[in-house]
């Protein structure tokens, strides 16, 4: 059954093999004898490197060989910059347990990252929102910027470099894929083929090149995707005094949504959702225009209309007789006085999810199997759960001696990934459609929705512990 898995997962690439510039499915006869590494994961973000990281300091792989591909450069800091970079991750604790699993969260810790405890979501056009927060105390996420993750995950590869080899500037250019079947004189691993030339085999190559992956292309693996009508502005903000600065918030407007992140006492990163022509003209106006367009878009209730107003406000008294519960009251975000020079950039936004996951001797992880809207902050999220999920199956069968790039085992990691991926995705693109729009329909069903899950405890704490995975 495995074997018959198997090669069907392979007839698709071979009959949809187009001319693409990395794909390559035929036997592999070159002369030479190339480094044959146990895994080797193509591209270094945060997902491969933290991939690599993973592996290196596992246990059941400290006799084997594991490569990092990098196309770019290794990014060299003689100490943290004092300026707070304008890309930053919320991070969940289930990501933090994972980068503590190998040292790197300490680094995070000793450099500078922003604890919260309560999350606000509100709508622009009504009264609803959403509050999510620990009693207890706990920490809810962590904003962190992802230079200072990436320079986590390097230390710790430097650390292990006598199991982890990274190749920065190293781009693959072409991946060439055993025959299903083995023959005499064919190699059974991948084969990489390097920008400069050289050559490379592998037992599992880990697809970890982003949404545009050039390994999933190669491996002819579908990708269902489209591009959002958004674009996402950040940039890093000055508040107007000192506060404990320790909640997301995160505001609804018609145009898509804006969320406020807390860096330090004194700063947020902005991360705003907005069309594409609103996102460009955010970037380009005076700094003074800009801070007050992000003071109107959480303060200011023009979006409102007094027939929203009253329906909702009798569905919070419906509530409040039915379930007699304690409803979170909605808070005022901090005030925005001025934008760090330079910090804002936009990024066009979009939504990708690989129809499969694995192929013999192939994985993919992050960006290269799912790209998400920002609005739920799981992007990275999701390829750190990816990482935890590969590591795990990956290691149950190097301690059992079993062959890394079998599907007996690749297949339990996309078991495990997919619908919980799948569902995140689907979630976050219901959201980004129902919150987008001030149509009086959408805008009603939205307010009763958060309204309701608003009194719900229970239902918000599975929809954190869900997210917070
Ligand atoms: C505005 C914005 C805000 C976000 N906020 C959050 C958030 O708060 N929380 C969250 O969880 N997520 C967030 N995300 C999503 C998150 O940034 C991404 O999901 C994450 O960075 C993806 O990491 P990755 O390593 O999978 O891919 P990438 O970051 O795309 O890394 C891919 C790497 O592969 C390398 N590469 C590509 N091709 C090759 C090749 N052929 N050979 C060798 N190397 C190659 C590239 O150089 C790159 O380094 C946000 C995204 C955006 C746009």
């Amino acid at each position: 059954m495995a074997a018959r898995l198997a090669v069907s997962r392979w007839r698709a690439p071979l009959a949809a093999a187009g001319p693409g510039p990395l794909l390559s499915c035929r036997r592999w006869s070159g002369a030479r004898a190339d480094a044959v590494y146990d895994v080797v994961v193509s591209g270094g973000g945060l997902v491969g490197a933290a991939m690599a990281c993973a592996l290196g300091y596992n246990i059941h792989f400290h006799d084997k060989k594991i490569l990092l591909l990098e196309a770019g450069p290794k990014k060299v800091w003689e100490k943290l910059p004092e300026t707070y970079s304008n890309r930053v991750s919320s991070i969940s604790p289930g990501s933090a347990t994972l980068l503590s699993s190998f040292g790197a969260w300490d680094h995070i810790c000793n450099m500078r990252y922003r604890a919260f405890r309560r999350m606000q979501v509100w709508d622009a056009c009504s009264e609803a929102l959403i509050m999510f927060d620990k009693d207890n105390l706990d920490d809810m996420g962590y904003i962190v910027e992802n230079d200072v993750i990436m320079r986590a995950l390097t230390k710790q590869l430097e650390a292990a470099s006598d199991r982890v080899t990274v190749l920065y500037r190293s781009k693959a250019v072409g991946y060439t894929w055993p025959y299903p079947f083995t023959m005499a004189d064919s190699s059974p691993w991948v084969h990489i083929t390097l920008g400069d030339g050289s050559t490379l085999q592998t037992k599992l190559l880990v697809g970890a090149d982003g949404h545009n992956s050039g390994v999933r292309q190669a491996a002819g693996i579908q990708n269902v995707s489209w591009n959002y009508d958004q674009s996402a502005v950040v940039a890093t903000l000055h508040l107007s005094e000192a506060t404990e600065n320790n909640v997301a918030w995160q505001r609804f407007l018609p145009s898509g949504p804006i969320a406020l992140l807390p860096l330090s006492d004194t700063l947020s990163s902005l991360v705003w959702s907005t069309s594409h022509e609103h996102a460009a003209e955010l970037v380009s106006m005076d700094e003074e225009k800009f801070v007050d367009a992000i003071n109107s878009a959480f303060w200011s209730d023009a979006n409102h209309t007094d027939f929203i107003d009253s329906a909702g406000a009798m569905l919070q008294y419906a509530v409040a007789f039915l379930k007699p519960t304690k409803v979170s009251a909605r808070q005022l975000p901090p005030s925005v006085a001025r934008v760090d020079a330079k910090s804002r950039v936009l990024f066009p936004l979009g939504l990708g999810h690989a129809a499969e996951y694995v192929r013999p001797r192939l994985a993919l992880i992050g960006d290269a199997a799912h790209r998400v809207h920002p609005l739920a902050g799981q992007g990275v999220n999701m390829g750190f759960g990816d990482v935890s999920s590969l590591v795990h199956h990956l290691s149950a069968a190097a301690f059992n001696g079993k062959d890394l790039g079998s599907m007996s085992h690749l297949t339990g990691y996309e078991t495990d990934r997919q619908r919980h991926n799948t569902a995140l995705l689907a979630a976050t693109d219901l959201l980004k459609r129902l919150y987008s729009t001030s149509a009086t329909p959408l805008v009603l069903l939205r307010t009763w929705g958060l309204q309701a899950t608003n009194a719900v405890s229970p239902l918000k704490e599975q929809i954190m512990a869900f997210a917070s995975k």
